[in-house]
């Protein structure tokens, strides 16, 4: 495995290198039994091992008692290297660094000196980020067209403290997270500017939970709906101040689309792994398959679309680190690009998937064969944030004004 020098510093890599390894010992081993895992047994124990190892520390800056985050090029490739492994359990712990960011880059201390611990600590937590309602999916992350009015959760403030009322739904370690970002309006007339994401801990009064989701994949993952019946937080705990919420969301959108692309890749990179071996060891036609040019072919477009992603990715993550040449984090320009990486990254991923299924043939539709998972995994990452519609609608956002 080689990593870019020009994005990726030594020691980053070294980490990179550890995560490598880790999937291949804790993760490669089970990722078939994590289907039936109802319990969540094996994937809380990897997920506890992946505490052991520092991965949770690591997305908490060192102020706030953590390793310090790894650079944006470093965090994207994390990604990749745990999605590698299994999608589901990547997006717990991804997850849980999308739903820190915000009192993080709010530079939150209220918030961040009270769970930081939990996050720096030997013991697993999980965060969740909530922006997701059932009646507004895309709608609620199509901000140039709805501005904040589709967030129908509502929150006001009621003396030195915050009162939360609605429903969200689906958002990734809901029922099994401590502590939620939750995304609420305080005025629909205000707009974006009535936006707050303010933090909840799982045991707040009011706050109640449906029963999970029973999905096609990522199974690693857990999905249900969220009830805040005037649940009551501190007026500290919203992660900027009241005005900023709509520039957080868009900054938020962007981080997770990355993340998507990143997680396509890291799928994709797995498949790719799988069917170089299988093709060129099962004979057909005389030959091993890979042999055959239609099947070279079939394999060169499969490596074409995972070194165009990750390159795409990469190349966006560098943009966004120079604002000032390239566009703010929340500027149409940068949202465009994260979203041009995701939808590009994600139809690739279920190319390169669907290509390793025709080589494999009827085995590759067996659970034994180590394949299908990754099939089925994949689809979600095209379908949420915003789905592959917005995701293009926003993508072209950056090049003209489009409501
Ligand atoms: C496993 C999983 C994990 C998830 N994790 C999270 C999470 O961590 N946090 C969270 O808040 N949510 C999460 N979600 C929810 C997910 O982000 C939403 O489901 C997603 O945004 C799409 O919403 P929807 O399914 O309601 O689709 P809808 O909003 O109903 O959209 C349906 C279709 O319409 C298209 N569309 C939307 N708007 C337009 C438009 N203006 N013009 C044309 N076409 C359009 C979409 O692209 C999509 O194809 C998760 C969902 C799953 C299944």
């Amino acid at each position: 495995m080689e990593y870019l020098d020009l994005f990726v510093k030594e020691e980053d890599s070294l980490l990179l290198n550890t995560v490598r390894k880790f999937v291949e010992k804790e993760i490669f081993p089970v990722r078939q039994l994590i289907d039936d895992d109802k319990d969540h047994v094996i994937v809380t124990e990897i997920l506890q091992k992946m505490v052991d190892l520092g991965l949770f520390r690591a997305l908490i800056p060192p102020e706030f008692g953590g390793d310090g985050m790894p650079s944006p090029f470093s965090r994207l490739l994390l990604r990749t290297e745990l999605a590698r492994g299994d999608m589901g359990i990547n997006l717990s712990w991804a997850v849980t660094e999308w739903a820190l960011r915000p009192a993080i880059m709010a530079n939150n201390k209220a918030i961040m000196d009270t769970y930081a611990p939990w996050f720096t600590g030997d013991k697993l937590h999980l965060a969740c980020f909530s922006i997701t309602e059932p009646h507004s999916g895309c709608d609620v992350e199509n901000v140039d067209h709805f501005h904040g009015r589709s967030v129908r959760v509502k929150a006001k403030l009621d003396g030195d403290e915050w009162v939360i009322s609605g429903q969200k739904s689906l958002a990734s370690n809901s029922g099994v997270a401590d502590l939620y970002c939750v995304l609420c309006q305080t005025d629909p007339e205000l707009e974006e500017e009535g936006l707050v994401f303010l933090y909840v801990p799982k045991d707040a009064k009011g706050l109640s939970f449906g029963k999970f989701e029973n999905k096609a994949g990522v199974q690693g993952d857990r999905n249900c709906d969220v009830y805040f019946d005037d649940v009551r937080v501190p007026k500290e705990h919203c992660a900027a101040d009241p005005g900023e919420g709509g520039k957080l969301l868009r900054v938020q959108l962007v981080a997770g689309r990355m993340a998507s692309a990143a997680n396509a890749v890291g799928n994709a990179m797995a498949v790719f792994e799988h069917v170089l071996k299988y093709t060129g060891e099962r004979i057909v036609g005389g030959k091993p398959i890979r042999e055959h040019s239609i099947a070279a072919g079939m394999l060169a477009d499969m490596a074409i679309g995972i070194e165009t992603a990750k390159a795409f990715m990469l190349q966006c993550a560098y943009m966004g680190t120079k604002p000032e040449i390239y566009g703010a984090p929340y500027s149409p320009q940068d949202l465009s690009r994260a979203s041009m990486a995701k939808v590009y990254a994600t139809d690739m991923d279920i190319m390169v998937a669907n290509k390793d299924m025709e080589h494999i043939g009827s085995y590759g539709y067996f659970r034994d064969y180590n394949i299908e998972k990754y099939w089925r995994d994949n689809k979600i990452v095209q379908l949420w944030l915003g789905g592959a519609q917005l995701g293009r609608l926003d993508a072209v956002r950056g090049y003209y004004k489009l409501d």
